[in-house]
């Protein structure tokens, strides 16, 4: 037993290659001297989707004095850092910058007590770092710090995109529109990650697949006829036909689409009548419709469109007062990692850091995330990995009954910097070596 430990252990020495603790130490340094103190700067001072000025403003500063080359204000408050070193290939690194509109109870020493107005309600908001994007853009400051130290070691032109909004999924969109890939070029290969509460702090996920989903936003308008309560045959009612409606939709995912693709058709909200002895003449559904493929939209949104209107024929309403179906053009396209990309990068991090460090734990939800608008039209092979951020003990103590590890966008949102930070700055630096090194 104590031979075959041994022999592991060897083993586990010889994964890990000179090239990567240098690396690896060179990090752990930087983090130590420069890193630390500016995550703990981003954590205090959050702020909401494209109100990121101040945070903006400092990652031009710091992006400036890595020796990139930066543009500001692409897109809103984006920052456009470049660093040509000679011939090869363009690649993209993103991370986005975006707080929430959260009040802070992590309880930890550096907690936000900023405050801003939200343009969404109108009023004066706290303000939270409560989906880890603190750990993106110190990464992303970490990663042009060795990328710059390191230009005999890769040629090519390195783009890091600093994304505002992506919260709101507008950030993409909008660098885009502003002539993103006209301005500055076209990229080879685009690069995202995501830092993952669900993870084990220090573990680089990625999978083939689809991290994210696509996403549609869809309303139903019910057009009813309205009458007494005490009398429903004088009208049309459009609660007990957007109740069938509501129930109906539950098919498309069980019957329509195959039990191996994903989908969702959540209906959030369904509102009609103002009061108990009244039937309204008018019933409104919100949906949200998730998918990771343009198949399964199709059938979803066609699916939607066919039974809404098909019960509204069944219910009696007249061909000009059926139910409207109305699919908001702000669609999210899924996040597909190109396979033989992600395969790639997966070789390359497991034999740079260490097979232990890198895993393939499918997502489980169907969240949605905007950097797809990077990706497609013109398609750009890419890959979009998840860093851990919670640190194993929290897991073991959630397992033993224990306080639950907090999830994302929740007041009590925890990150071990240490861990995500530098594993941020390891997985990017070595994907970067990667597909421009010498
Ligand atoms: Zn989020
Ligand atoms: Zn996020």
């Amino acid at each position: 037993m104590i031979k075959r430990l041994a022999a592991i252990a060897a083993l586990s020495l010889l994964s890990f290659p000179m090239h990567a603790s240098e690396l690896s130490d060179a990090i752990q340094q930087d983090y130590d001297d420069y890193l630390w103190p500016l995550f703990d700067h981003f954590h205090r001072n959050p702020e909401l989707s494209l109100l990121e000025f101040e945070t903006a403003a400092r990652m031009a500063e710091e992006l400036r004095a890595a020796g990139f080359e930066v543009t500001e204000n692409v897109g809103g408050t984006g920052v456009v850092a470049m660093l040509e070193n000679g011939s090869g290939p363009l690649v993209m690194m993103r991370a986005d910058m975006d707080g929430l509109p959260v009040e802070e109870k992590s309880g930890l020493e550096n907690a936000s007590r900023a405050q801003q107005r939200d343009p969404i309600s109108g009023q004066t908001t706290y303000t939270m770092h409560a989906c880890g994007h603190d750990v993106h853009i110190t990464s992303l400051v970490g990663t042009a710090r060795q990328m710059a130290s390191r230009t005999d070691e890769w040629s090519g032109t390195l783009m890091l995109i600093v994304q505002p909004a992506e919260e709101r999924v507008l950030g993409a969109r909008a660098m885009r529109a502003d002539g993103l890939w006209e301005r500055f070029g076209t990229p080879d290969y685009a690069l995202a990650f995501h830092v993952n509460a669900n993870d084990v702090a220090g573990q680089i996920n990625v999978s083939e697949g689809s991290p994210y989903a696509g996403a549609d936003t869809v309303d139903i308008i019910i057009h009813g006829v309205g009458a007494h309560g005490a009398h429903p045959h004088r009208g049309r009612d459009p609660i007990v036909l957007g109740a069938q409606i509501v129930l109906a939709l539950q098919t498309l995912v069980s019957r329509e689409i195959s039990p191996r693709m994903p989908g969702v058709v959540t209906v959030g909200s369904f509102h009609s009548g103002t009061k108990h002895n009244i039937i309204s003449d008018r019933a409104h559904l919100q949906l949200t419709v998730r998918n990771t493929s343009e198949e399964t939209r199709t059938i979803l949104l066609e699916g939607i469109e066919r039974i809404a209107v098909n019960l509204g024929r069944a219910a009696g309403l007249p061909e000009d007062r059926l139910p409207e179906v109305i699919v908001s053009e702000e669609s999210v396209p899924p996040t597909n990692n190109d396979a033989p990309l992600a395969r790639r990068l997966r070789a390359a991090w497991s034999s740079e850091l260490g097979s232990e460090r890198v895993v393939d734990i499918p997502t489980r939800g169907m969240g949605a995330e905007d950097f797809p608008f990077f990706t497609v039209d013109p398609t750009i092979p890419s890959v979009y990995w998840a860093i851990g951020g919670t640190p194993q003990e929290d897991f073991d103590r959630e397992a033993a009954g224990g306080e639950p590890v907090p999830s994302h966008h929740s007041p009590l949102f925890k990150i071990s910097p240490e861990p995500a930070v530098t594993a941020g700055v390891e997985s990017t630096v070595v994907a970067l070596l990667e597909l421009m090194g010498n």
